[in-house]
């Protein structure tokens, strides 16, 4: 049976073609299951019964299944989502100060189960890779966390920004983050601008180019070290793209006006943390139109890292202002239910509790 969530719109009104419905009638189903969120048929009032009777009679409308979820003393929320087949994926609502008293959030979406790639200090890498998620499954994860927070409206207000820094490498499965994000980007479905979209990637040769000329979201890479060599021991699988050559690459990358590459770098005690890191930083990403974000490692259970002091992250961030570089030091969110990709599916697997200790 067809899940309707797995089809772009223009596929959506070729196969009720074939049912013998109207281009307009796909219209208002793709609205209902984006926009209105219908889990159901029936619920599609302007839909006659006739049609709502053939759209049952082949396909259903499958949304990821929420296995648990775990809240942080900060706000932060975590689901352990479960597909179709079983597998199990996760993302993360990371609240946002606001201005107006209103909170808003920023989605952390997954888009593999699993990961190829390998990063040392990554519980998702630790798993391996399992499949590719579907474009439907991608975007069930924001019918989830719609629905958590109570975002009924078409134009979600509450949910801002989504991140692909999930489970998985979006550029690894390119052909559904691609998809996923021209549904994100239509008016009559989700419709969320490019700029409030990041995909984030470890650095990936092929494909780095269609999503830059796609310009459906803005670009982050994970950098994590400033050479080649301290790179290729924490992301060895990433490292095989040469880092002077991704650097080239991405001085390239087509941008839009006041669009910015952003940097992740993540501080790993006495790792990734000296005061010659932070100079060599601040060489290669003045060389790029970029922003760096500086992320305090957040250690999951039984991780090869620590997190580093607090002076040593000063004296870091002061090396790189003095070299003029932005550089926005991130707070860890969610500490509290290890919010950092893998570990909520990682401590499941190991009967772990929600305190991270064996249970
Ligand atoms: S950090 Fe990202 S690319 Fe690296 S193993 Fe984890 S999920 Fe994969």
């Amino acid at each position: 049976m067809i899940n309707l969530l797995d089809m772009t719109l223009p596929e959506l009104e070729a196969w009720m073609a074939q049912l013998g419905e109207p281009p307009f009638r796909a219209v208002q189903v793709w609205q209902w299951l984006w926009q209105k969120m219908a889990r159901d048929f029936s619920a599609m009032s302007n839909v006659s019964k006739v049609c709502r009777q053939r759209l049952a009679d082949n396909a259903h409308i499958l949304w990821p299944e929420v296995a648990a979820v775990e809240q942080s003393r900060d706000g932060t929320t975590k689901f352990l989502l479960r597909l179709a087949d079983g597998k199990q994926v996760e993302t993360v609502l990371i609240p946002s100060d606001s201005r107006d008293g209103v909170r808003r959030w920023t989605q952390c979406l997954s888009s593999q189960v699993g990961c190829a790639m390998a990063c040392t200090f990554c519980s998702t890498g630790h798993m391996g890779f399992e499949r590719n998620m579907s474009m439907g499954e991608i975007l069930g994860q924001i019918l989830v966390a719609r629905t958590h927070l109570g975002d009924a409206r078409p134009d979600h207000p509450l949910l801002r920004n989504l991140v692909f820094m999930g489970m998985g490498e979006p550029l690894l499965n390119l052909k559904e983050v691609l998809r996923a994000l021209q549904c994100l980007n239509s008016d009559k479905g989700l419709n969320f601008s490019p700029r409030r979209i990041t995909v984030s990637t470890c650095g990936i040769e092929k494909g780095l180019e269609e999503l830059g000329a796609s310009g459906l979201a803005y670009l982050a890479v994970s950098l994590h070290a400033p050479t080649q060599e301290l790179r290729a021991r924490i992301m060895p699988r990433a490292a095989a793209w040469p880092l002077e050559r991704m650097l080239a690459a991405l001085r390239n990358y087509p941008l839009k006006t006041r669009e910015r590459i952003t940097f992740e770098y993540l501080l790993l005690a006495n790792v990734n943390d000296g005061p010659e890191h932070a100079r060599e930083l601040a060489r290669l990403v003045s060389e790029v139109k970029g922003k760096l974000n500086l992320i305090v490692y957040n250690p999951a259970e039984g991780a090869p890292y620590a997190a580093p002091t607090q002076e040593r992250v000063l004296a870091f961030e002061q090396i790189l202002w003095k070299r003029h570089v932005t550089a926005i030091l991130r707070k860890s969110k969610g500490q509290d239910i290890r919010a950092a990709c893998g570990q909520l599916k990682a401590s499941r697997a190991l009967g772990l509790g929600a305190d991270g200790q064996a249970g």
